[in-house]
């Protein structure tokens, strides 16, 4: 659910190293400059470990923690990078008596300036959640254009020590390290490990569809409440999508995607997706699943897939679950008669719908009001973000405390929180505040 120590641990670990070599450089050196330029050494580090997240490689969730909360630490890995990057060009990096400033040198120079301005344009981009997503995937691809820039700026401007120097060698491997990932992330699709499967039954769930597929070769294994990448080559959707899948583990290897249509692909997908169509999968990914003991699994809209997935692969031992499934009204409500059927014949889990046209909406009071004694329970919610919130902040006063409420977003791309800092501002009266202390200033 969150984000493993051992990643934060790696990535602390490796922009401490150069540290080790640092002392014995500074020798007789300006050591501002040498801060200036172990500055310039985090970015190149932060960058390539963002690329190397990007590659969703077999090992980056068990290092780094489920792939929704290793995308956050690509983020914020980004974000020092272009930070680390801009206190490394204002504080001057320039050391005397290094040699001669070649049109090499100076082409390393340009390198960097460049690979920072397009890191503070492409940023701006991420942070800037209202940009629609296809654009900002579009000029995202453009960030590792600007890490290769950067490496290039490291690996030829003048330095205190060599590129063949023990300090040199691992900078050297670094800048492998994100070159080798950026190359794998923009190779053409099909060098991707994915499995094949093809689309059997198409239905209408709700306001979803729910695409059940059949695995062509050897299928994925994944855990109930898990996700995965899919697309369809088939019908000329060649674009990965992250799917929950909806359907527990099962001997045939079928998986069924219930999507919904959220925004210009799925819309498209909707229309195009027939009975036969060839799908590639990647994944599985995440570790959203059922807990230990006593549960309340709130589902909101769409975020049900994964509840529908974990009410099949419930057991008798499990639980006891009692789940909510928050929909504007029973005909929006996808898979509600299969998790009526579970209900039915699993004595551990109960189903409450909550209409919001017709019952109002949900909050942790109302979810207390439903499931009883929150103090020893888990509450896991799949949903929108903004439900997401209003649960988190009435939930401590029910017992239920941060570690024991767990959530998947349907959202990969996260912006900064300037959104709620902006409201918490808002709220304390800040605006008023700032135009206060200008007009006592201006007056
Ligand atoms: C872990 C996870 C599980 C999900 N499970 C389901 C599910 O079971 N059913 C369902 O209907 N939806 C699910 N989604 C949401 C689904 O991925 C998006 O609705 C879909 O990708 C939207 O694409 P679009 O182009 O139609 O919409 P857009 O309006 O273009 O995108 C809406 C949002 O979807 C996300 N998104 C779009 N394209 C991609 C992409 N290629 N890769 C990653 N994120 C992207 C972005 O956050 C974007 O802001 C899930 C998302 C995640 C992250």
């Amino acid at each position: 659910m969150a984000l493993r120590p051992i990643g934060l641990a790696v990535v602390a670990a490796a922009m401490a190293t150069p540290i080790l070599w640092l002392p014995e450089i500074a020798v007789g050196r300006d050591g501002v400059a040498l801060f200036s330029q172990y500055l310039g050494m985090t970015a190149l580090i932060a960058m390539a470990t963002s690329q190397l997240i990007a590659t969703r490689w077999l090992g980056v969730e068990q290092v780094f923690g489920p792939l929704d909360q290793s995308y956050r630490l690509h983020k914020w890995l980004g974000l020092w990078a272009l930070v680390a990057s801009f206190l490394h060009d204002t504080i001057d990096a320039e050391m005397r008596g290094l040699g001669r400033e070649t049109a090499l040198v100076e082409a390393a120079e340009t390198a960097g300036e460049i690979s920072l301005y397009g890191l503070l344009i492409l940023v701006a981009i991420t942070v800037a959640t209202f940009i629609p997503y296809h654009l900002w995937k579009w000029t995202h691809r453009f960030i590792g254009v600007f890490f290769v820039l950067s490496a290039i700026h490291y690996l030829f401007i003048l330095k205190p020590f060599s590129n063949g120097d023990p300090l040199g060698l691992y900078m050297g491997l670094i800048c492998l390290i994100g070159l080798v990932a950026y190359a794998y992330t923009s190779a053409p699709r099909r060098f991707r490990p994915s499995r094949a499967y093809t689309a059997t039954s198409i239905t209408e769930e709700g306001n979803a569809l729910a695409v059940e597929l059949s695995p062509v070769g050897r299928p994925i294994k994944h855990r109930a409440g898990q996700f995965a990448f899919i697309s369809f080559p088939g019908v000329g959707m060649h674009e990965p999508h992250p799917f929950t899948i909806s359907m527990a583990p099962n001997k045939d290897g079928h998986i069924r995607m219930s999507i919904a249509p959220l925004g210009d692909y799925t819309v498209r997908l909707m229309s195009r997706i027939v009975e036969g169509a060839e799908a590639r999968v990647e994944g599985p990914f995440g570790d959203f699943g059922i807990a230990r003991g006593p549960q309340v699994w709130v589902a909101a809209g769409i975020g049900v897939t994964p509840f529908a997935a974990m009410a099949q692969a419930l057991g008798p031992d499990d639980g006891p679950v009692t789940m909510i499934y928050c929909v504007r009204d029973r005909s929006k409500a996808a898979h509600l008669a299969e998790l009526e059927r579970a209900a039915a014949d699993k004595s551990n889990l109960t189903l409450t719908l909550r209409e919001t046209g017709s019952e109002g909406r949900l909050d942790a009071d109302v979810v207390a009001s439903i499931a009883g004694d929150l103090k020893k329970s888990t509450v896991l919610y799949c949903g929108p973000a903004a439900l997401r919130d209003v649960l988190a902040s009435g939930l401590g006063k029910h017992g239920v405390s941060a570690r024991r409420f767990r959530y998947e977003l349907f959202e990969i791309r996260t912006g900064i929180g300037m959104k709620k800092l902006l409201k918490y501002l808002t709220e304390r009266g800040a605006p008023e505040r700032i135009s206060k202390l200008m007009s006592k200033t201006a007056g």
